[in-house]
């Protein structure tokens, strides 16, 4: 491991300044379950670590719920949230895809602002020796050619093609979230869309922050239809495994047709992935077996496959089918 420096900070601007002193080497520091993990493997080097424990959990560590939004401080713990009684009846998309993601003590915790970051589970990323054009610009990727069982269909591009990890994002992009941040610039409002880059030329820049630039909050907008929504995700193992295929869902319906829909994807695409045009295809149809299966169609009708992993559109389709289907028959 190389030699770091580390500053507790007192408030989310002595962070920012903290960060800022050490130009873009610096990193945050909140449970630590991502970045230490990476720091130890050696793929990631900071110069300077900024531990964020210490800033005011009135500010940063609460959820509160109102009318209109529901607004979750980047230091709740993944545990809380998920234990949360009014993000269980009124968000369970939110509630499952904390409840399915690590392990209890992991979510015990990983602070939602740090889990909303994480890395890449690529092996060819983790592993320093083999070329990784994310870890070390330039230097090619082992995936394309290499065993690439459980990376993406959606969303790749010409130096890059490793997985989106998390399941929490797809819950926040389906429901339209947005997160605010502050930086060496000041405050500032990010759509959670907007927050994950597609790696294109240049997958090792992953989100649109800034260096030295904290997620502070993340809201959520209240509306009809993130009661009847749900997060389903499959894995090869039931616990402590990320997804092979997940999907985020949310449903507003009108008797038997749907009014509105949300529908994102995880496990299978390098960002956490909206599936809008599978979503217009639904609105106003009844939404049966066969209107959701023509809308997964939609969804991974641009998916490109590698050598090992084309089993994940089956496999994706088939997630939404029956994340919709369920989604359906919830009693709200
Ligand atoms: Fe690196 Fe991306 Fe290739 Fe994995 S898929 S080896 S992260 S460039």
């Amino acid at each position: 491991m190389r030699p770091f420096s580390y500053h507790r900070a007192s408030d989310a601007i002595d962070a920012v300044n903290a960060a800022a002193a050490q130009d873009a080497t610096a990193e945050f520091i909140a449970g630590g379950t991502n970045m230490l993990d990476y720091m130890k493997l050696g793929v990631v080097q900071p110069g300077r670590l900024v531990d964020i424990n210490a800033l005011s959990k009135d500010v940063h560590g609460r959820i509160e719920v109102s009318q209109s939004r529901l607004r979750l401080g980047s230091l709740v713990r993944m545990a809380e949230a998920q234990d949360h009684p009014t993000i269980k009846r009124d968000y369970p998309v939110i509630a499952e895809s904390l409840m399915l993601a690590a392990s209890q003590q992991i979510r015990n915790m990983a602070s939602l602002g740090g889990n909303v970051l994480q890395k890449t589970r690529c092996e060819y990323f983790r592993e320093t020796s083999w070329a990784c054009n994310k870890r070390n610009p330039g230097s090619g990727c082992a995936a394309f050619d290499g065993v690439n069982r459980e990376h993406a269909v959606l969303g790749g591009g010409p130096a890059c093609i490793a997985t989106y990890h998390g399941d929490f994002a797809q819950a926040l992009v389906a429901l339209d979230a947005s997160v605010e941040t502050i930086g060496p610039k000041g405050l500032r409002r990010i759509p959670f869309a907007n927050l994950h880059r597609l790696p294109g030329k240049t997958p090792e820049l992953e989100t649109n922050l800034a260096p030295g630039e904290l997620i502070t909050n993340i809201d959520i907008p209240a509306g009809p239809h993130t009661r009847r929504s749900r997060y389903l995700k499959i894995r090869d193992r039931q616990s402590y495994q990320f997804a092979l295929a997940s999907a985020a869902v949310a449903l507003a319906l009108e008797g038997d047709k749907v009014r509105d829909v949300r529908i994102a994807l995880g496990g299978v695409a390098t960002v956490p992935w909206r599936a809008r045009e599978a979503e217009e295809s639904l609105r106003g149809k009844v939404l049966d077996e066969a209107s959701a299966t023509k809308a997964a169609e939609v969804a991974f009708a641009g998916a490109e496959p590698r050598e090992h992993n084309a089993f994940k559109i089956p496999l994706g389709m088939a997630t939404i089918v029956r994340a919709l289907l369920e989604a359906k028959d919830m009693r709200v």
